[in-house]
């Protein structure tokens, strides 16, 4: 007995009503048999797109070709699509020539695995499992359905879901099926980038994304996806330091990284992508900013958006940083304009953990507790950190100078706030007025 969302059970109800067939199918069936809270809740019904619309109030034309309506309820939205067989990935991108099909069976076998091929009907109890999915659940096992070769071989996505779901449900993947990836990797090449991002994302978000990276290396797919971290593979590091090559750092920081951010999960698995390109012996000069460079090279290519590429970049960029109780109250200062401001000490801290949770531990953080103590006190005082914190702005350099705008203004500001980060108490606007004439 599933227990199913009311809005869920309303709509299947409806759709029955109607005269039609409805189930509650895919991921929202394998998490409850697997007693976990399902994401969302997706119905499969034997109405078509235009009919399920007519049946709801609210409804959103989702992807009609495809025979998907989202319907709207007061407790949440639902996906509702119409039973399709015989999907063609012709260019191996997109599903093309949708058909629809009035028999649950043909819906629940164009399905990508066993366990992801179950329908239940709330109503009456009953579930459909023609693939032995309930006994690969209890075994912890990904299986295809049907015969893996010609699954993988329709869409070029599956082999990276049968990696995706192993990492989140930390099951393994049967062994034909396995086997069959390496064999279809033309297929993987061929698939729309926008497809692979959401996969990525949602590995990211498992507990140990490391299982996934780690089927992905082992089966051919991570040369295609992310062939820079696969490049980490194998290349060593000082033992003083290091137990893990580059690679295995690489994705054991990533599952220390906070499970809820992705983009501290990308940033922590890509800190150190510079590090092949910059080995020298056993350092890695600069490979901070060659690093930053090459995150926003992969993430554009796997269409991260602009703000997670740009933070991204700046953690990445900004990781080698090497405090020391010598700092002064000057150098936490201009540390934190060089990182882009004290709310991006945070992110940076919580990478720096997770990037020595996969060191052989040399420091036990305290020295992070301490540089968060010196931070707050610049907080608390409201030192300048830009120069938008200064207490002029450049319309009084024209002014009191008596010169038109241009580059010299912004100079003169930067100038500022130099001496300023030197020394906060100089932020006064007389004394800023003052040091301003000197520019003349
Ligand atoms: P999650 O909870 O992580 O979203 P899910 O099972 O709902 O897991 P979705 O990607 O949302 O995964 O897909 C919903 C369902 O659609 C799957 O359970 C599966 O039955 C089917 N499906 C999705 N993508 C494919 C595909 N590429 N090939 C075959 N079937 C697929
Ligand atoms: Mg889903």
């Amino acid at each position: 007995m599933i227990k199913t969302k009311a809005g869920a059970a309303e709509i299947i109800q409806t759709l029955k009503s109607g005269g039609f067939a409805a189930y509650l199918v895919g991921g929202c069936v394998r998490d409850s048999l697997l007693g976990q809270e399902p994401s969302e809740w997706d119905i499969t019904t034997s109405a078509r797109p235009e009919a399920v619309a007519k049946l709801f109030k609210k409804t959103i034309p989702t992807g009609l070709d495809y025979g998907t309506v989202t319907v709207i309820l007061p407790d949440g939205q639902y996906e509702v699509t119409t039973f399709r067989s015989d999907e063609q990935y012709v260019d191996g991108r997109h599903p093309q020539n949708v058909k629809f099909t009035d028999d649950i069976h043909r819906d629940l076998s164009r399905r990508d695995f066993t366990i992801n091929a179950l329908a239940y009907d709330p109503e009456s109890d009953q579930l459909i499992d023609d693939f032995g999915g309930q006994k690969d659940l209890a075994a912890k096992i990904i299986r295809a359905v049907g015969e893996p070769l010609a699954r993988f071989s329709e869409d070029g996505l599956r082999p990276v879901r049968a990696c995706r779901f192993a990492a989140k449900l930390e099951f393994a993947i049967e062994q034909k099926t396995f086997e069959a990836i390496p064999k279809t990797l033309g297929v993987v090449k061929k698939v729309a980038a926008e497809r692979l991002h959401d996969e990525l994302v949602k590995m990211l978000g498992a507990a140990r994304p490391s299982i996934g990276f780690e089927l992905m290396r082992k089966s051919g797919l991570l040369v295609i996806i992310l062939p820079e971290l696969a490049g980490a593979f194998g290349v060593d590091q000082p033992p003083q330091f290091h137990k893990y090559d580059v690679y295995w750092h690489s994705l054991y920081s990533c599952d220390a990284a906070p499970q809820d951010s992705v983009v501290l999960r990308l940033a922590a698995l890509l800190h150190d992508i510079g590090k092949p390109a910059c080995k020298v012996d056993l350092t890695f000069y600069n490979h901070d900013r060659v690093g930053a460079e090459m995150a926003e090279t992969i993430l554009k290519r796997l269409k991260f958006g602009r703000d997670d590429i740009d933070r991204v970049k700046n953690l990445i960029g900004n990781h080698m940083f090497d405090y020391t109780a010598e700092w002064s109250d000057s150098a936490v200062r201009r540390f934190l304009r060089r990182i882009g401001g004290v709310g991006n000490s945070a992110d940076l801290f919580a990478l720096r953990r997770a990037d020595a949770e996969a060191m052989i531990k040399v420091n036990n953080g305290e020295y992070l507790r301490e540089l968060q103590t010196r931070i707050d006190k610049i907080v608390e005082e409201e030192n300048a950190l830009d120069v938008k914190d200064l207490k002029v702005d450049g319309n009084d350099v024209m002014n009191a100078l008596k010169i038109p705008p241009g580059p010299k203004v912004g100079q003169i500001l930067n100038d500022l706030l130099e001496k300023v980060l030197d020394d906060p108490k100089l932020n006064e606007r007389e004394t800023l007025l003052r040091l301003i004439k000197a520019y003349a």
